[in-house]
């Protein structure tokens, strides 16, 4: 039997992200270390659990009592299998704390989530950074795996408008349906995990060997979805192919050029720089991932209380703020800043607390047209 149709030295030197370090997340981090990738990206915002442990090979009860995030138990893990791994870890939501900047330097992004709206991000962010990415989920003893690549198919526009619009609607609350999808889904099994994880790690690996792939040497699973069913052992591969050519949401971002804007840089200052970088004094950045909102609150004795967050955090900010208990909702008035100028009333804030991630790429509008820029490190 021929040793690999997989080059070590393409293993060896490839970028891969994996979201989401649960049950999925463990087998393809184990797979991929076990295959030789030396560097990994992982992302989770979770902590290890009692109830991860049955199916997360690389999760221990002293880790789920000390509540460990899962992140860090990973990295661990991984250096352990093989000290000469390289593991950056992001604590964070896919939706917000990953930079488009760290994604553009992945060969491949492994998505192991199990919400819609978490595949509709991880989507968003490969298909503006040109990278592929393989989808997987498990659900009782069923699980489906699925390959996406700019130019050639796109997860928003499988989802069709309908889908589209209902995720849309459903947004603002994302952390409400993370939760009802959560409680929805069935108790899955460790072995589902291991089967969907291992489809993903071989798809990912062919994603890495782009000649090969493009020679015809290595057939992907592109374009397609594999469904295999545990229950009645059958697996069965459909189509999901679609592209529109008019989806905003694969829209790539391009070109990327680098600038000296950080994250810890106030908005006047941002936009001094950007200013001076694209010699125009018409700069607006535009929020793409989540708006910023300040809400007057207004108690019955006319008092008023001024919020200041990204749209994200106005649930918990308010309810953490004890002056803002009892306040009615009607008594809250938003606004919503989706682009940011020199008329955004709150010019020293710092990028980082707009909402932006540390390597995020800026997009940034003048008269002249959009351009879009990478954030130096702070
Ligand atoms: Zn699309």
């Amino acid at each position: 039997m021929k040793d690999s149709c997989f080059s070590q030295s393409l293993i060896q030197s490839a970028r891969v992200m994996v979201v989401g370090c649960g049950a999925l997340g463990n087998e393809v981090l184990k797979n991929l270390v076990l295959m030789g990738v030396e560097h990994i990206v992982a992302v989770d915002f979770d902590v290890v659990e009692m109830g991860n442990l049955s199916r997360s090979v690389l999760f221990t009860e002293a880790d789920a009592e000390a509540r460990r995030l899962k992140v860090d138990v990973v990295a661990e893990r991984l250096v352990a299998m093989n000290p000469a791994m390289e593991v950056w870890t992001v604590c964070g939501d896919i939706a917000y704390d990953v930079g488009l900047g760290l994604v553009r330097q992945m060969d491949v992004v492994i998505g192991c989530v199990d919400s819609r709206w978490a595949r509709y991000c991880i989507n968003r962010l490969c298909m503006r950074a040109g990278i592929p990415w393989v989808d997987g989920g498990i659900d009782g003893l069923e699980g489906t795996a699925r390959v996406f690549m700019p130019g050639k198919n796109c997860y928003a526009c499988n989802l069709g408008p309908e889908g589209l619009k209902d995720l849309a609607r459903r947004m603002p609350c994302s952390g409400i349906i993370r939760r009802q999808e959560q409680a929805g889904s069935a108790p899955t099994t460790s072995i589902v995990a291991s089967v969907i994880g291992a489809v993903q790690v071989q798809e990912a690996l062919k994603l890495i060997h782009r000649e090969e792939l493009e020679a015809g040497r290595l057939t992907s699973l592109c374009g397609k979805m594999l469904y295999y069913d545990g229950e009645h052992l059958t697996t069965r591969i459909a189509d999901f192919a679609a592209y529109d050519d008019d989806c905003a949401e694969h829209e790539p971002w391009t070109p990327v050029k680098p600038c000296r804007v950080m994250p810890t840089d106030s908005v006047a200052e941002a936009l001094r720089k950007l200013s001076q970088e694209l010699e125009t004094q018409d700069v607006t950045l535009c929020l793409t991932r989540d708006c910023y909102v300040d809400y007057v609150a207004r108690r019955d004795n006319d008092e008023r209380t001024t919020v200041m967050c990204p749209g994200r955090a106005v649930e918990e900010v308010t309810a953490r703020d004890k002056t803002l208990q009892g306040v009615p909702l009607s008594g809250l008035y938003q606004h919503e800043y989706r682009h940011v100028d020199r008329s955004f009333p709150y010019q020293e804030l710092t990028l980082a607390e707009l909402g932006l991630p540390p390597h995020d790429v800026l997009h940034v509008s003048t008269g002249a047209g959009d351009y879009y820029f990478e954030m130096e490190e702070a």
